[in-house]
């Protein structure tokens, strides 16, 4: 073997990263946004209005210290946190009541535009992670949901993306990509996951198979979609009995524990990376084997 050969490293030096969809260190896109600086990528994000004055106390006060920390000994910095409410993709769409309100009416343009202006502003950007959901009747079952509330649920949660990779899209220098983050309830029933969530999962999971061939052939950027096993997530437990489903599936799956937000990151970072050149238009499971499996294991047989 030769003494000099290469490691295959997942390597994003001098790659510019936006994540969407954090506001604590719980979430996926927090682990994320770690993933992609551990890989060399300098990390924006945005976040949600009414989160962000609580995430900027905590980073101003060292709360989150820790959780910055990166192997090496180095810590994770945002270069940038833009204010970001993805129900709206212009000023124009945002109602009066939103819009004077007191967690929005000092921000600036906290619109998808706004966003795309942010990143224009800051010459642009390589990578995409698309990590946020909200269904405002999340807790109802689809039999009992609103259509307004369903319609929000696919505003926030799918078309959000759509606007993101179609306002991003012309700022994103070659090689790019965009990831988002679905969920099993795109392709499966799963009780509980209600008020159009599901519909939004897999609008999600379609829309990143068009958008990979349209931003394709257009620009020549990767768009997929990684389906996360259950997470303990602060968005989660709004949702509904988590832990519940954690063990669920920790019970049913080929490898019997509960996933770990760095694995989504991990694979998220492999997705974003030149080692996922040839890949687009694609779901990756993260979910420990659940999804492939077709009937329970035989000790969780009585
Ligand atoms: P999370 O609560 O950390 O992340 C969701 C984020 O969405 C929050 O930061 C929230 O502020 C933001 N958000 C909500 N409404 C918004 C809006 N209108 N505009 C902008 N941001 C908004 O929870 P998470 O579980 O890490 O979720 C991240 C993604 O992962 C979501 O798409 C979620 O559906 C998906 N996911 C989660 C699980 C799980 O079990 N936790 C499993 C599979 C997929």
């Amino acid at each position: 073997m030769r003494e000099d050969h290469a490691v295959l490293a997942i390597d994003l030096t001098g790659k510019r990263a936006w994540v969407a969809g954090v506001a604590d260190e719980r979430g996926f896109g927090f682990a994320i946004a770690k993933a992609l600086a551990a890989a060399g990528a300098t990390v924006s994000i945005a976040t949600w209005p009414p989160l962000l004055k609580l995430l900027q106390l905590r980073l101003a006060r060292g709360r989150l210290d820790e959780a910055l920390a990166l192997p090496g000994g180095t810590q994770l910095a945002f270069a940038q946190i833009q204010p970001l409410d993805a129900a709206y993709d212009c000023l124009a769409d945002v109602p009066a009541e939103v819009r004077d309100h007191r967690r929005y009416r000092d921000l600036g343009d906290f619109t998808i535009a706004g966003l795309a202006a942010a990143v224009a502003a800051s010459g642009g950007v390589d990578l995409v992670v698309h990590s946020l959901a909200n269904g405002p009747e999340a807790r109802c079952p689809l039999l009992g949901t609103s259509r307004a509330g369903y319609l929000a649920a696919v505003s926030v949660s799918a078309y959000s993306h759509v606007s993101l990779v179609r306002q991003l899209g012309p700022h994103m220098r070659p090689g790019g990509s965009f990831v988002a983050l679905s969920y099993l309830a795109a392709a499966r029933a799963i009780p509980g996951y209600g008020g159009g969530m599901s519909s939004a999962k897999a609008a999600l999971e379609s829309d990143a198979r068009v958008l990979a061939y349209e931003a394709g052939r257009r620009w020549g950027h990767r768009v997929n979609a990684i389906s996360a096993g259950p997470y303990a997530s602060r968005g989660a437990e709004a949702i509904g009995p988590i832990d519940q489903m954690i063990a669920h599936t920790s019970r049913m799956s080929p490898l019997p524990r509960a996933i770990t937000a760095e694995q989504v990151a991990m694979a998220a970072a492999f997705l974003s990376s030149g080692l996922a050149s040839g890949i687009t238009g694609t779901v990756m499971y993260v979910d420990h084997g659940y999804a492939a499996m077709g009937a329970p294991p035989r000790e969780a047989v009585p």
